[in-house]
């Protein structure tokens, strides 16, 4: 008999699914009627048994209706023709009979029900179907446009720079400024949907052992020459199992809030600590900090919470949903803490990768520089 559906994909489910347990039922019923036959004073034991386990078989495993008739008439004539022989020939109590058509008309309904919950699920699963595909056609036009956006913004780009450069006129270069820093922000912005509009893709992520000491230092090297006073420090060493390349932007993404959000005597600080199975790496600054009642939002897509600084400062409110969505990607968080007028504290936290030599998430030492040793770069 072929089921029509096994919605649950557990072990026990699968078993109770295959054909095997269809054989091991029907064996099952036939010993029961032969016990009805040969001992009638105790038949409606056999009797109760063949329904009871009819109906387990059928509650993990909804019949097509033509199977489920089948089985039922096949029940109900077996077991109405050996409770009737028993009535005429053995002097069994007539009311008996009745248990016959009691015990298909619960079946039934017990039908109707999973019948229905099939039903439903298939529903279900058409809806979810749907919305999936949906969603990957929405991702793959993000794509598509950002990707399309690419090469005309390029080339006015070109066109705008060389108009800046082409000395004469202050007025013109000027505007040809305005242009460009505008254009800039589009590149920027068609880059950052491109990047969130691939994170769900299995090839997101190009994994290897990334030592987190290092991934620090090559921020700050980056960062260094704004001017701002950076600190490193305290640094744990650890590895984590991650795309470098990623988890470098995510870092920079908040490095370059810390600048925008800070002036050159502000600190920005890079550090990172161990704690159970994994490394939270911290960037701390002492600039503007975030309203309480903004932090829970700042992940948001297009979050702006000074329109007109941030506009001016080249955001576009995706740098933080890039990096939550990196965190969760490596299987971590990000968290901010904030103190308006005092800074702010963002803490991306990564599971503890394996190391080379099997020791669990610590690296080497690379902050072999003297000038990365020192706790302070610069100011
Ligand atoms: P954007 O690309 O516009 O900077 P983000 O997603 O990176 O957008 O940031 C969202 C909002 O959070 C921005 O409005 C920004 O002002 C605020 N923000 C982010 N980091 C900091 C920080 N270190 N200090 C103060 N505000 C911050």
């Amino acid at each position: 008999m072929r089921a029509i559906e096994s919605p649950s994909h557990d072990r026990l489910q699968r078993a109770l699914a295959s054909g095997w347990v269809d054989l091991a039922w029907l064996v099952f019923a036939a010993a029961n009627l032969v016990a009805m036959a040969l001992v009638p004073q105790w038949e409606t034991v056999p009797f109760h048994f063949i329904w009871v386990s009819l109906t387990i078989v059928y509650g993990y495993r909804v019949w097509a209706s033509f199977q489920t008739a089948l089985v039922l008439t096949a029940v109900v004539l077996s077991t109405g023709v050996l409770l009737t022989y028993d009535v005429f020939h053995q002097g069994e109590l007539g009311d008996e009979l009745t248990e016959v058509p009691l015990m298909a008309s619960m079946f039934l309904a017990m039908v109707w029900h999973a019948q229905r919950r099939v039903s439903a699920m298939e529903d279900l699963r058409r809806v979810s179907d749907a919305n999936l595909r949906l969603l990957r056609r929405e991702r793959e036009f993000v794509q598509d446009a950002s990707h399309e956006l690419r090469t005309p913004i390029t080339v006015a780009l070109g066109h705008a720079e060389l108009i800046e450069r082409g000395g004469g006129d202050p007025e013109r270069a000027e505007d040809a400024r305005i242009v460009i820093d505008e254009l800039l922000r589009l590149r920027r912005l068609a880059d950052r949907l491109l990047l969130l509009a691939t994170i769900e893709d299995p090839e997101f992520l190009a994994r290897s052992s990334v030592d987190v000491t290092e991934l620090l230092a090559a921020a700050l090297q980056r960062w260094a020459p704004i001017d701002r006073r950076w600190r490193l420090g305290p640094v744990e060493p650890a590895t984590v199992d991650g795309d470098p390349d990623r988890l470098g932007l995510a870092l920079d993404a908040l490095v370059e809030n810390a600048v925008k959000h800070t002036r050159p005597s502000d600190e920005i600080r890079l550090g990172s600590r161990r704690g159970g199975d994994q490394v939270t790496i911290t960037v701390a600054d002492s600039g503007a900090g975030i309203p309480a009642d903004r932090l829970a939002t700042v992940f948001e897509r297009f979050t702006r919470l000074d329109q007109a600084r941030t506009r001016d400062r080249g955001g576009v409110g995706l740098g933080l949903a890039i990096v939550q969505a990196i965190a969760r990607a490596h299987g971590g968080t990000v968290q901010v803490r904030s103190t308006p007028g005092a800074g702010s504290v963002f803490e991306l936290a990564l599971p503890l990768g394996p190391t080379p030599n099997g020791q669990a998430g610590a690296s080497r030492n690379v902050l072999a520089s003297p000038r990365l040793q020192e706790d302070g770069l610069r100011g």
